[in-house]
């Protein structure tokens, strides 16, 4: 097959619209049916007779993709979840006493290749029709590669899997219970104390799992893993949530658990700590919720150039039409004015415990600044001072600023995208709408968004709002290296066409270089000062 086409039904409008988008396809004028409705009303279409003359996808933007496989592509696919959806071409492969990682765009199939790695998913090898392939078949399928070795250990039941899902925050919904009750449930290996001490969540066990933070939570899981008796490891980004200390503790961690008879597998955004975590790299490419392709596997630094530069030259791929540059120095001259937009001087603020000092310092028009620093350390009630929402005990501040701010967690609802971005839909579609890809997004309820997805809207709820500071606490959560890359562009350039400011608080340490004018760093004991 050349050609996949993806149909999203939930997105064609009724029935009348599905009649039209069949009218105009020139395949069924002649009398074939290329696209057709089925008996249950969804509107199919024949990846065999569709010519791909590019019609019925500008009728329906949203809702049908026709996509021109590469020519080199030359294997069947792993695993289709039906006709017209989502198809996977190949899996990563665990490498015993190495950790491997995978890189790519979110929607890409990197969680349909873990759930299959994971035994979670028996892959269909493409026909959706069949119930279940039998591990005999998926061996031949995969003959002569490393694959086929782990595929016959699995058969054999030599192999056991631990994953740490992605989405911690989902865990209060389905878990409930004290932190230490539920990770001696899963301690197979007896080693609580000791795990709990090296991920520092020693504080934190006689809490329930509800009243945990992100960061908390996030160790709590990958705890509940590596607690487990596996041969494979399997880590979906385990570094959300967590601040640069936290970040490379994790690294260090996840390195350490290595032998040679085991395997670690890790999908990870954050490219610093991707290069210091693992030893290989995949990285996986195709078209967002369309299809997926994993590459060859290479050593880590390798991969993540051939990543940035778009190209993997041993397979003649072309998956991106750019190169990924991360400028040593701003890529955006700025008209630096004089004109300050608010200051603090000698500010002291107590709550509770905590005690919150902050010398001397500015905020220009038109600056981007980073905040880097632990979680816990005052940079949110930093803020909340200067937008004039906390009073400061002692010290002064300059002029009272208005404050936009996106929150570190974000709130979910019924409510429909659309109307949430009603003002960046209406004002900002060249700024924030189409370059943050929204648009598909528009009738969703925000209940139904992905981590990442919810993270895009977020940020342009925040943007949308008229403010002399933006504050984005924590924007590249969930989001892929490439989104992180149209982000900080995004940001930079809308700061500078309102002439505002901003202030961001991230811990992924090449965004924040990338997108900061200048640092403000936090220091102290978290919870103290
Ligand atoms: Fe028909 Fe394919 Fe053209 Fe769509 S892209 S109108 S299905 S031939």
């Amino acid at each position: 097959m050349t050609r996949i086409a993806i149909v999203d039904n939930e997105k064609l409008k009724d029935m009348q619209q599905k009649l039209y988008i069949q009218g105009i396809c020139p395949v069924n004028r002649t009398g074939k049916e290329c696209i057709k409705i089925e008996a249950d009303g969804k509107l199919a279409i024949d990846e065999y007779l569709c010519t791909g003359c590019g019609i019925c996808p500008k009728a329906a933007p949203n809702a049908i993709n026709i996509i021109n496989l590469p020519e080199e592509l030359k294997t069947k696919p792993i695993h289709r979840y039906g006709e017209n959806k989502f198809v996977l071409y190949s899996i990563p492969t665990p490498t015993f006493g190495k950790v491997t990682g995978i890189l790519g765009v979110n929607g890409i199939g990197k969680s349909t290749a873990i759930k299959v790695l994971a035994g979670v998913l028996k892959p269909n090898l493409g026909d959706w029709n069949k119930l279940e392939t039998d591990y005999n078949e998926l061996i031949s399928f995969f003959k002569g590669t490393e694959a086929q070795l782990f595929f016959e250990k699995i058969k054999k039941e030599e192999i056991k899997v631990a994953y740490k899902p992605q989405q911690v925050d989902l865990i209060p919904k389905t878990t409930k219970g004290k932190v230490i009750d539920l990770l001696k449930k899963v301690d197979e290996k007896n080693e609580l104390r000791k795990i709990a001490n090296e991920l520092q969540i020693n504080e934190i066990l006689n809490n329930d799992i509800t009243e945990i933070s992100g960061g908390e939570l996030q160790r709590v899981a990958i705890a509940a893993t590596v607690l487990k008796n596996a041969d494979l490891y399997i880590f979906d980004e385990p570094t959300s949530y967590l601040d640069i200390k936290q970040r490379i503790n994790i690294s260090k961690f996840i390195k350490s658990l290595i032998n040679e008879n085991n395997a670690v597998l890790v999908v990870e955004h954050d490219l610093v700590i991707l290069d210091y975590i693992a030893d290989l790299v995949h990285l996986m490419y195709g078209k967002e919720d369309c299809y997926g392709i994993v590459s060859g596997v290479k050593p880590v630094r390798n991969g993540i150039n051939v990543y940035l530069s778009g190209y993997i030259k041993e397979e003649n791929v072309r998956f991106r039409d750019s190169t990924i540059k991360f400028a040593e120095k701003p890529p955006v001259k700025k008209k630096h004015t004089k004109e300050e937009i608010t200051s603090w001087h000698e500010i002291e603020k107590k709550l509770g415990n905590f005690v919150l000092k902050a010398h001397n310092g500015l905020i220009r028009k038109n600056e981007i600044i980073g905040i880097l620093g632990e979680n816990g350390i005052g940079k949110t009630t930093f803020v909340k001072i200067l937008a004039g929402v906390l009073k400061q005990d002692k010290g002064d501040i300059g002029n009272k600023v208005k404050v936009s701010y996106k929150p570190q967690y974000l709130e979910v609802s019924d409510a429909l995208v659309v109307d949430v971005l009603k003002t960046a839909f209406n004002k900002y579609e060249n700024q924030i709408i189409n370059p943050l890809n929204i648009n598909p997004l528009s009738l969703n309820k925000l209940s139904e968004l992905s981590g990442g997805e919810l993270q895009r809207v977020a940020i342009a709820h925040c943007l949308q709002q008229d403010a002399d500071l933006y504050l984005l606490d924590e924007p590249s959560a969930y989001l892929d290296s490439e989104q992180r890359l149209i982000l900080s562009k995004v940001i930079r350039d809308f700061i500078e066409q309102k002439n505002s400011s901003a202030l961001i608080v991230d811990h992924d340490l090449l965004f924040v270089d990338y997108i900061s004018d200048k640092l403000l760093v936090f220091e102290g004991k978290p919870a103290i000062e």
